[in-house]
């Protein structure tokens, strides 16, 4: 084992990039964003043009960085990777926007939360490929103008409601990924698993695909746990019943909610008698980043019918306290 990596995340990470998908046709589910964003790139081609802009929206592990790196793939242009947070200063996109070639793809994830002064430098950038840098200080300073070459940005974003209005418009095309439903996971699950030369039957797979969120980057792990699970105690066969008992072993249960799922839903249920209770109150309640309940819990639990959003804060459903095991409160029953 690599001691500065006890729990294999560098592993873990690599197993996930040689997991991605390569191109269109091997992108399983999301269709109507498949096809839509094939057509836009047949276009390019077509026209001998670099492509719109693209904006993927959608909850984490859907598949944005995945598709980022196909477009470019089927483009045969190179990739550049960014992310909002890591472009604090309009300098450091400046310098990221000149370095570029033509018909370049230039990812960047987590769009939504860049700098204001690097989102405007972005939206000249984008529709005139040209940004203007200001050079020196005080009275003294001036702004040089900067061509950059035609390049293609694929922004990321978990919600494109977060964006500015004018960053929104000037992407040329928007796909919106959603969760991928069962049957499309078990594909990614065999897929994953043949990749892994793993041997995982179909209705195994479905156990796992069942427990996933409706999320690839999820069915791949818990592919990895249960195959663990069934090295060390079924001598490596993988069944149905070995894939439950695994998922159990990892606390994530029949709907696939995990520890941090449930803990919401407990959290909102018990000690917010089903709210409501505003967002930061209760991810604080659970010792984690509202922004990771925001986007990583709530839009399954959402989804699931276990709470909702008002504009008084989160409420619990009475399926939330039924899920939990618990009796559904009075003042909740109607
Ligand atoms: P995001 O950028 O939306 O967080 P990623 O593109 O990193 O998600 O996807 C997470 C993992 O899920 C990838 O490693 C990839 O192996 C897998 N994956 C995502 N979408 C698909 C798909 N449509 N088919 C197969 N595997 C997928």
């Amino acid at each position: 084992d690599d001691p500065l990596d006890p729990h294999g995340r560098t592993d873990e990470i690599a197993v996930d990039g040689a997991l991605r998908p390569p191109s269109l046709d091997e992108f399983k589910g999301q269709p109507r964003v498949a096809e839509q964003l094939g057509l836009v790139l047949a276009a390019a081609q077509h026209r001998n043009a670099v492509p719109d802009h693209v904006l993927l929206s959608g909850p984490p592990g859907l598949g944005k960085t995945t598709l980022a790196m196909i477009i470019a793939h089927e483009l045969g242009a190179p990739l550049r990777i960014s992310s909002g947070p890591a472009i604090q200063h309009a300098g450091d996109l400046a310098a990221i926007l000149s370095g570029l070639t033509e018909g370049e793809v230039f990812f960047l994830d987590e769009i939504h939360r860049m700098s204001r002064p690097a989102e405007e430098m972005l939206y000249m950038a984008m529709e005139d490929f040209r940004v203007d840098v200001i050079v020196g200080k005080g009275p003294g300073a001036t702004e040089i103008p900067l061509e950059i070459p035609p390049f293609v940005l694929v922004g990321a974003t978990t919600r494109a409601g977060l964006l500015p209005g004018p960053l929104r418009d000037r992407f040329g095309f928007t796909g919106q990924l959603d969760y991928y439903d069962a049957a499309d996971l078990v594909g990614i699950v065999q897929r994953s698993a043949s990749l892994l030369d793993i041997a995982v039957d179909r209705a195994s797979a479905s156990v796992i695909a069942g427990r996933s969120r409706g999320t690839p980057r999820i069915a791949n792990r818990l592919l990895r746990r249960v195959r663990d699970f069934a090295l060390v105690k079924a001598s490596g066969r993988i069944d149905p019943d070995v894939a439950a008992a695994a998922l159990e072993l990892y606390e994530v249960d029949a709907l696939g909610l995990d520890r941090l799922d449930r803990s919401v839903l407990e959290a909102l249920c018990v000690r917010f008698a089903g709210g409501p209770v505003g967002l930061g109150t209760l991810a604080m309640s659970v010792g984690e980043e509202a922004e990771t309940v925001e986007e990583v819990a709530e839009p399954f639990l959402i989804r699931q019918g276990f709470l909702m959003r008002t504009p008084r804060g989160r409420v619990a459903t009475q399926r939330a306290w039924q899920h939990l095991g618990l009796k559904v409160p009075a003042s909740r029953a109607d």
